[in-house]
């Protein structure tokens, strides 16, 4: 078997150079991804590192050619196994297709290779007085191609959307190896199928994607940032249909429930209160004068719904205590399972319930946390990951909680995808009619199925 692997690399080097094929002894990092908390871990065949599109396209025609799989991967900081190679295969890092292509501020667009950071392209677009919106947590490792595999999102998604409408368009190599365009620089383009949209989220099943053409928007000149505490669950979910409702459009509209406040209480940048119970975290955004006018005007608002608090902390002091959240709720005790799930917004209150109702009846401790505005929480479960029972527990209530969101008429992920941890599950939110149109394009675009299988659909309608 040795002797075949050697002979898979001799084959991958004598079409891209050797330079871009590693040695075995460099695989361990290209073999999880951020999932490697619950454990996940695969065993790749091989890995490269193509320099170009072109040699992308000559080793997905090679592995078409031998029957071998192909991984496409990113940044590896996905929290579901997308990129992880559990049935082997290539895996094909994009990290050298790193070139910024093109800048063009005064048209507000930024073209770029697929394995740029996203904070990179956060800081391109904010040194030429623009935004790149879509922020994902863990933007320092990830990069573009990921994001647009797994259309990411982030805080500020409520105000400006998630990845994929940022992205005009597309550079793509699909099966056997054809490097193709998908959309370009124009804002509109209705003459074919959305191709592009349908690359966008495909998790590394329909195409490597090796370069896009991406919208950026003039950068808000102020901010401000409000912390909003309340007494409970339910005068949460009022205040946040009245929000919604009034018109405002903060950018982030962020919630933490009891548990999860208290898990980062003490680090927070300001005076709780010891009736804190649940948070609304805001950020408005715009002009000196749209800010004076929406600020006013969540003042009005809020003196109705009658909080217990108003917090202004600092800004980044706030958004940095935000960011340190997973953190401090993996600190409780030692480690966390959590699920990324989405309701309609006015259901957020029954399904923050609901997941705790879960929880209590698999004994674990639980918290929830995540994207008011868009009805995404983090289901999460916190536990000993050294307990074996107590982690088998955790993961049975997360595959409750994705029943859970059905139920809700959400979705079992509403930013990390399906990949690997969730591969089952398009299956159970997917109506049979939908879930054959899924395999028809999956049929169409990879009829071998080569490209990432085993990922975001697993069954096929019965
Ligand atoms: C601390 C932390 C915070 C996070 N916060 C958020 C958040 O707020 N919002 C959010 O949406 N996600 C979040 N994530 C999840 C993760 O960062 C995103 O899913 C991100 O988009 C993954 O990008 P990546 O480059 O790391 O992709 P990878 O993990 O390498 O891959 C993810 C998937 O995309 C595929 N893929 C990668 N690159 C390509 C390509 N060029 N062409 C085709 N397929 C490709 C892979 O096969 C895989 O299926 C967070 C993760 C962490 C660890």
């Amino acid at each position: 078997m040795a002797s075949d692997l050697d002979a898979l690399r001799r084959d991958l080097a004598r079409l891209i150079g050797s330079e871009g094929v590693l040695e075995p002894h460099a695989y361990e990092a290209y073999a999880h991804d951020a999932t490697i908390q619950r454990g996940l871990r695969g065993t790749p065949d091989a890995v490269v590192c193509p320099a170009d599109a072109r040699s992308v396209a000559r080793v997905l025609a090679w592995c078409y050619d031998h029957d071998v799989a192909l991984v496409p991967r990113g940044g590896g900081t996905g929290l579901a196994g997308g990129a992880v190679p559990v049935g082997g295969g290539v895996v094909c890092s994009l990290e050298r297709l790193n070139r910024i292509l093109e800048i063009e501020p005064q048209l507000w667009r930024m073209s770029v290779q697929a394995g740029v950071l996203t904070a990179h392209v956060h800081r391109l677009a904010r040194e030429n007085g623009l935004m790149f919106a879509p922020d994902p947590g863990a933007a320092e490792q990830s990069q573009i191609g990921g994001n647009i595999a797994t259309n990411a999102a982030g805080p500020h998604a409520f105000k400006y959307g998630p990845t994929g409408g940022f992205v005009s368009g597309l550079e793509v190599v699909l099966a056997p190896g054809e490097i193709t365009n998908l959309g370009a620089k124009v804002s509109k383009d209705v003459a074919g199928y959305d191709l592009r949209g349908l690359l966008v989220g495909s998790e590394g099943t329909l195409g490597v994607v090796t370069a896009a053409h991406l919208r950026l928007l003039p950068a808000p000149t102020q901010t401000e940032a409000v912390a909003v505490v309340l007494e409970g669950v339910e005068q949460g979910q009022r205040l946040l249909l009245e929000l919604i409702g009034s018109g405002i459009r903060p950018a982030v509209l962020e919630f933490l429930d009891e548990a999860a406040l208290s898990a980062a209480a003490r680090s927070f940048p300001g005076e709780l209160g010891a009736e804190a119970r649940f948070m609304l975290l805001l950020e408005l955004d715009g002009t000196g004068e749209e800010l004076a006018r929406e600020s006013a005007e969540l003042r009005d608002l809020l003196k109705d719904a009658a909080p217990l608090g108003l917090l202004q902390p600092n800004p980044s002091a706030l958004w940095r205590w935000r960011a340190g959240l997973n953190g401090a709720i993996a600190a409780q005790r030692g480690g966390k399972v959590s699920e990324d799930i989405s309701v309609p917004v006015e259901h957020l209150a029954r399904a923050i319930e609901g997941v705790h109702r879960i929880g209590s009846e698999h004994g674990l401790a639980t918290c929830t946390f995540g994207h008011a505005g868009d009805g995404v929480l983090h289901a999460t479960f916190m536990v000993d990951l050294q307990d074996e029972q107590e982690t088998s527990r955790a993961l049975a209530a997360a595959q409750a909680a994705l029943r859970l969101a059905i139920t809700l008429e959400g979705s079992v992920t509403g930013e990390h995808g399906c990949g690997w941890v969730k591969r089952t599950q398009l299956a159970q939110q997917l109506g049979p009619a939908a879930l054959a149109a899924h395999w028809l394009i999956k049929d169409s675009l990879d009829p071998k199925g080569l490209l990432n299988p085993g990922k975001k659909l697993l069954q096929r309608p019965g």
